[in-house]
């Protein structure tokens, strides 16, 4: 021991360079020195010069690197916190290398947490001597009694749980009855109990379970889908695997789309497991997102239920990951690193040798067939639990139940939303349309307001009186005169949004409660308290965004209205049904799920198109079946593989000239061909002009290299141009 803390701090020792991961778009690791006697193995997070800055780093894989580490600058600090493992390593190196991203961007995704690599501070605590006070008030024998059983207490927690105020136990400190010690500072959250509150399975759930439930006690990889109706018992289905994953000390991670907006789900977790799970997304306040990532790190917090970017954080012992609605396009990140959650929660679940769990009542057409070849564990659960009615689905032809003029409404939907109010219960009216209406002209020269920076229409928000750009987040207040020929109070708006909805329901129904949910009407904090009074009964008819569409429970909500369900299928995108359908199938399953009587209505000018028809039916089945098939049949993911560049730049010219050079970089490979460029589906958006190269291969070829290979022979980088690389882009 002694002779090697010897070797460490001789001055004849050869200067050691590590590899460290910066939080910066490198291709590859950078070189630091170690200081003599620094000891940092992979993993460790240090803090690094960079440039004139100090940053984050991870000590990377690799060993020593043959610079010369005299001429480094030196490793600063290695932060008191667990190394990443080497799993959650190979797992950032994995992540880079399929989404064609630099390694240490994906690092800093690991290591969003500032302050967390410090410990926390110790907090001031209380604890008893062991010898009463010179004269026992009753209030002080209250505080006695509580102390008794030895434990250290802060003082506050000490006066609240004796009942007394602080400065009772002021004087007992000053008499010496109690010592001052530091503590470590309270978990974030209660360890959750397994055994809490389990809920009798019901038949089909009960084998359901089992399945998912040998995954965990295999502890290795596997990937099921649990594949069943809304109401089906989906959640206590997996809730068992997570109790089963508690059990054997380990921790689970569960990733949801909309976990900010979900307090039923926190609360139901509670309710089964006497806990809440800890939260991670972007909307939590710095400090807890610190302490949340330490305490995964540690394993102190056993269960996380977050949103994409909980699948970065460093587990000291994951066991389980859950991906709820697996289908959903929020688990895409279109920013930087563009990931899908969903596939790469698959390949963190291979890497670090855990089972994985996607649920969907509709899943993805890529887990559909992943199923259906045996890849993934099928878990089927065809009915609604305790065979409650799925609600009863119509369509509403509005080429023959045209809405009154200047509405949106059929008369068919109105009179529905009318018994349902008057029944005293709830109807949801539908319509992806953020703002007043999606676009504003002028009645006399035509003018259209469209962004300045974007091609996009600026959009009425009539509620704050403004016109937006939903792209870019440019609003000017809405004009009363036309800019072009300057006639006033000629403006029109064209086509619903939710706001001009609830001005028409308003008209109908002016007596009824109604509310609009959108996420711009306000903050996260808002919108939950809204839902939450929704779900007690607190209005008759909610207009909503896809907001509402996720997981909540409303348990009054009999009637849902699709105002335009075929608003998702214009747009060209061979996604667009399979997307459709799941919102649909979505929003229509929030309706009767305790059991009354619901409807759901949906306003088409298609009803012939096979997604209103699969909707209606309820034979989803079928509808898979077509679209697996038309997907095969043209070589579309899952059966081929896409990649698209977005080529960006200040000018038009200078774009489009970039991408066709890159296109001419690429090499030649079978089975892979490139289309494009093309102006990308928004042409421009903040200023810049976008092409889009779409690389499309056979199933089985390397996208990945040939891309690569694309872009290290193609025109050198300049700074006016930005190049967006999405493998499996979510529309194409
Ligand atoms: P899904 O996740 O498939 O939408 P849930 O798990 O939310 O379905 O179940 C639907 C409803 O049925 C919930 O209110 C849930 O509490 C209830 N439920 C499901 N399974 C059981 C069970 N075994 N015992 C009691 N209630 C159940
Ligand atoms: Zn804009």
């Amino acid at each position: 021991m002694k002779q090697d803390s010897h070797d460490l701090f001789s001055p004849a020792s050869p200067a050691r360079s590590v590899p460290v991961l910066v939080p910066m778009p490198a291709a590859t690791p950078y070189s630091y020195s170690l200081p003599d006697g620094m000891v940092a193995p992979p993993g460790s997070v240090v803090q690094v010069p960079l440039g004139p800055r100090k940053v984050v780093g991870v000590v990377w894989d690799g060993g020593e690197n043959a610079v010369d580490a005299r001429k480094l600058r030196p490793v600063e600090k290695i932060f008191d916190c667990p190394p990443l493992d080497p799993s959650m390593r190979r797992f950032i190196d994995w992540v880079a290398s399929y989404t064609l991203s630099p390694p240490g961007l994906v690092a800093r995704m690991a290591l969003r947490a500032p302050a967390a690599f410090d410990p926390e501070p110790m907090v001031e605590g209380l604890r008893f001597c062991g010898h009463e006070p010179d004269k026992l008030t009753p209030a002080r024998r209250k505080v006695l009694e509580m102390a008794a059983d030895g434990l250290s207490w802060t003082k506050s927690g000490l006066a609240h749980a004796a009942g007394v105020s602080t400065s009772v136990i002021d004087g007992m400190v000053k008499q010496g009855v109690f010592e001052q010690v530091f503590l470590p500072p309270p978990p974030l959250v209660a360890p959750p109990d397994p055994d809490y509150a389990p809920h009798r399975l019901a038949g089909r759930q009960m084998d359901a379970a089992e399945i998912a439930v040998d995954a965990v006690k295999a502890r290795d990889f596997s990937v099921a889908l649990i594949d069943g109706v809304t109401g089906s018992g989906k959640t206590e289905v997996y809730f068992e695997a997570i109790a089963e994953c508690l059990r054997q000390g380990r921790q689970a991670l569960i990733l949801l789309p909309e976990i900010a907006l979900t307090t039923a789900f926190l609360d139901r977790f509670h309710e089964r497991f006497g806990a809440k799970p800890a939260e991670w997304h972007s909307d939590l306040a710095t400090r807890t997102r610190e302490k949340v990532w330490r305490q995964a790190a540690t394993g102190e917090i056993r269960v996380v239920a977050g949103a994409r970017s909980a699948l970065f954080l460093p587990f000291e012992n994951l066991g389980l990951i859950i991906v709820d609605e697996e289908h959903d396009p929020a688990f895409k990140q279109e920013d930087r690193v563009f990931y899908n959650a969903r596939d790469m929660a698959v390949v963190r679940g291979r890497l670090a040798k855990v089972p994985v769990v996607l649920v969907s009542a509709t899943p993805s057409v890529e887990s559909q067939v992943n199923s259906q070849q045996g890849r993934y564990t099928r878990i089927h659960l065809p009915t609604r639990f305790a065979d409650a009615a799925m609600p009863d689905l119509h369509l509403i032809d509005m080429r023959r139940h045209p809405p009154e003029r200047g509405g949106f409404l059929s008369p068919v939907l109105l009179r529905a939303v009318g018994k349902t109010i008057e029944r005293q219960q709830q109807a949801l009216l539908f319509l992806n349309r953020r703002g007043y209406a999606p676009l504003t002209l002028c009645r006399v020269c035509g003018h259209r307001f469209q962004c300045p920076q974007c091609s996009s229409w600026l959009v009425e928000h009539r509620f704050r009186g403004q016109i937006q750009c939903h792209q870019c987040g440019y609003a000017e207040p809405t004009p009363q005169a036309c800019p072009e020929c300057g006639t006033l109070d000629h403006l029109v708006a064209c086509g619903p949004g939710v706001e001009r909805i609830a001005e028409e329901v308003e008209r109908h129904f002016p007596d009824a409660r109604t509310l609009v949910l959108s996420s711009d009407l306000g903050g996260v904090k808002r919108l939950r308290l809204e839902l939450e009074a929704v779900a007690r009964g607190e209005a008759d008819i909610v207009i909503g965004t896809q907001l509402v569409a996720k997981g909540h429970n409303f348990p009054l909500m009999t009637l849902v209205g699709i105002v335009d369900a075929d608003v998702g299928l214009a747009n060209g995108d061979p996604r667009a049904a399979e997307r459709t359908f799941q919102l649909l199938s979505q929003v229509t399953g929030r309706a009767g799920r305790t059991g009354l009587k619901s409807h759901g209505l949906l306003q088409t000018y298609q009803p012939q198109h096979p997604v209103m028809q699969a909707i209606v039916s309820g034979d989803a089945d079928a509808f898979y079946e077509r679209e697996i098939v038309e997907r095969e049949k043209a070589i579309l993911p899952p059966f081929g593989r896409l990649v698209s560049i977005i080529v960006s730049a200040d000018s038009r010219a200078e774009a489009e000239t970039h991408a066709r050079q890159l296109r001419q970089a690429a090499p030649q490979a079978s089975g892979i061909s490139i289309l494009g460029p093309a102006e990308a589906p928004l042409a421009m958006i903040r200023g810049r002009h976008r092409f889009r190269l779409l690389v499309h291969g056979r199933r089985g070829s390397d996208m990945q290299g040939f891309v690569r290979a694309m872009l290290d022979n193609g025109p050198k980088e300049r700074r006016s141009i930005q190049v967006q690389v999405d493998v499996d882009p979510q529309s194409f």
